[in-house]
């Protein structure tokens, strides 16, 4: 019987969110504060009184006493051991299971290409940590820049396991060579530039990164996922990317740039009651708030924000306050930002450092620590007051047309607003910053949607009919009704069954044209035949790389969705809509133009028409199992 080591159960317990965990076989909802409410698993209740605190993690329920952490969760929902519920847990969670010496435990072949990319990231995370921290030049070097040049200090770097690569890089393929992962984890890893031919070793292990400063970057778990090299004298000159300040990792099976947030797996425990997110612009900005007690900074990894960021981010808290620079490239970074936020329902504020003062951010907390932050947000500006600012710097003295001008913008970024309550409260803002009445944005606002919609008719006039954009969902998982029902199926497996059995006579609404249409097919054909594996045990069911990193992303995503048969019934209704729509259209026409059409009579048509209607109208049921 395998033992596993006492510092990994704890370790797990610290990486492992408990609201993720439960969340498997609860809905949750929000309720107050961090806390989390659902239907308790446990005992049958109509009530939610089943309590998840994921900062303290554990739970309770109020009704039946049940009470415990992630590991007892695992253990009395899933009938487990304790070993067989870490060893599931780490799974999950990608968390390496260490055991005692000759206690067994499985080997490294039984490991997923994931886990092992996550494993290995930690051991290059310590490798550059250790050569960091090395008396060696290339460690004298880094840590006089660290604490000389960027005025950081030792504990920071320690506590984020900033690390150094020197100028060979050489020595990390060695090591992580001698701690055996596969040929694939090495050629994947984003770490090394290999020639496809080379068989692996030392020498064909050519390292991406050289005489770089390294911070690792973690995903919300705090699972080193990839690194961020930054430029240093020692770059040596033949580096591909010489001259770039910043080199990031390439996306991986464990790294999509888009979907991950500098620091939030800390700064997500840090947030609520009255501390919102700090956006800032880069990695080092974030360390720096860190440094001075800030420690609810974030950072997008050396691109513009993105929508699945934003979803990621709003698990935690609604609240952002954006603190760029205040050059114009950060604002106007700023301002790409502002229509995201709304879209995705986000709160945001804006940080402006004042004209005088001339610093970015790094420079107001080093020179002013903590009292620095208290100062710009007392100046903070809402979404409107920084959008008209930005539009129209002097509304005093503008004139009436650069006025107009100015609102025709920004009603652009208030109408991604999707709640009617909070557009009304936008635009009577962006009216007082404006200096205009309130109808008159609204009569551009008007006009706006007017032009929104006419050329929405028009191109579905041409084209079949398009998804339309579902709620609590990026742009990207809208795509299309398939990839959004797999993003379900992978998360709320209780309703494979159910959606199973609502698609089998429409399967051919279903587009397996692309990866995701098939993938859908195949998973739903498993759980009709009750053989689904579990979204961990999926691997014999993937075909090829594509539907491998679908699956990856997808898993990933983490969507936020409260009512989740209800969002799978929106699902199925597009796909209809999808499948019969064109058809009906092609009648419509048909009917219009009697003598355009010479396949069919009208009676028929009339007929069919009706059937489409009726088709149309049948409410889906999806019956919910447990
Ligand atoms: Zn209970």
């Amino acid at each position: 019987m395998p033992v596993i080591k006492p510092t990994c159960v704890r370790d797990l317990k610290m990486r492992v969110n408990l609201a993720d965990v439960v969340a498997r076989v609860v809905t949750l909802r929000k309720a107050g504060g961090a806390r989390l409410k659902g239907l308790c698993p446990f005992h049958n209740e109509k009530t939610p009184s089943f309590n998840v605190d994921p900062d303290k993690g554990f739970y309770k329920c109020f009704g039946c006493g049940k009470a415990g952490d992630a590991i007892t969760f695992v253990r009395e929902t899933e009938q487990l051991n304790f070993t067989e519920a870490i060893e599931a847990l780490g799974k999950r969670f990608g968390i390496v299971i260490e055991y005692e010496a000759g206690s067994g435990g499985p080997t490294t072949a039984e490991r997923s290409l994931r886990q092992e990319l996550f494993d290995l990231h930690d051991a290059a995370a310590e490798h550059f940590f250790q050569a960091f921290k090395a008396s060696d030049p290339t460690g004298t070097f880094m840590r006089t820049l660290w604490t000389e040049k960027r005025h950081f200090p030792m504990d920071l770097a320690d506590e984020f396991k900033i690390g150094a690569a020197d100028a060979t890089g050489s020595d990390l393929g060695a090591c992580l060579l001698r701690r055996k992962y596969s040929e694939e984890a090495l050629r994947r890893c984003g770490l090394f530039f290999i020639y496809d031919q080379a068989t692996i070793s030392p020498a064909t292990l050519r390292p991406r990164f050289r005489g770089r400063l390294m911070i690792p970057i973690r995903d919300h778990q705090g699972r080193v996922a990839a690194f961020t090299a930054r430029q240093t004298e020692l770059t040596p000159p033949d580096d591909p990317s010489h001259d770039a300040k910043y080199v990031n990792s390439p996306e991986t099976p464990i790294f999509t740039k888009g979907n991950l947030l500098f620091n939030l797996d800390r700064a997500r425990t840090a947030v609520g009651d009255g501390h919102p997110f700090v956006l800032v612009e880069g990695q080092l900005d974030a360390l720096r708030c860190w440094s001075v007690g800030l420690k609810t900074a974030i950072a997008p990894q050396g691109t513009s924000i993105t929508e699945s960021q934003l979803v990621l981010l709003r698990r935690y808290c609604t609240q952002v306050e954006c603190f760029f620079d205040s050059d114009t490239p950060g604002q106007n970074a700023a301002l790409r930002f502002l229509p995201m936020a709304l879209k995705a329902g986000i709160e945001v504020r804006f940080l402006t450092l004042s004209g005088q003062q001339k610093l970015d951010p790094d420079l107001l907390f080093l020179e002013r620590g903590l009292a620095g932050y208290d100062d710009v947000r007392r100046d903070a500006e809402g979404a409107m007051a920084f959008a008209c600012r930005a539009f129209l710097p002097d509304a005093a003295t503008a004139t009436a047309e650069q006025r107009a001008r100015a609102a025709q913008s920004v009603v652009e970024i208030l109408a991604v607003s999707e709640s009617d309550a909070v557009r009304n409260q936008l635009i009577r803002e962006a009216a007082r910053f404006l200096w205009l009445e309130p109808r008159s944005v609204e009569i551009e606002y008007a006009a706006l949607a007017t032009r929104h919609h006419r050329q929405a008719a028009a191109r579905s006039a041409t084209q079949p009919a398009q998804a339309l954009p579902l709620p609590h969902l990026t742009a990207e998982s809208a795509q299309t009704p398939e990839r959004h029902l797999l993003l379900l199926l992978l998360h709320f497996d209780s309703l494979g069954k159910p959606l199973s059995r609502a698609l089998p006579l429409h399967a051919h609404w279903i587009d397996t044209q692309h990866t995701a249409g098939r993938l859908l097919n195949r998973f739903l054909g498993e759980f009709e035949q009750d053989a689904w594996p579990g979204r961990d045990h999926l691997d014999d069911l993937l075909e090829d790389a594509e539907e491998r990193a679908l699956v990856a992303n997808l898993v990933f995503e983490s969507p936020n969705i409260d009512d989740p048969p209800k969002v799978a019934q929106e699902g199925l209704r597009l796909l209809r809509a999808r499948a019969l729509e064109p058809r009906l259209r092609q009648i419509e026409l048909a009917l219009a133009n009697p003598q355009a059409d010479i396949d069919s009579d009208p009676i028929s048509l009339l007929k069919e028409r009706s059937e489409l209607h009726r088709q149309l109208r049948t409410p889906l049921v999806l019956l919910a199992m447990r």
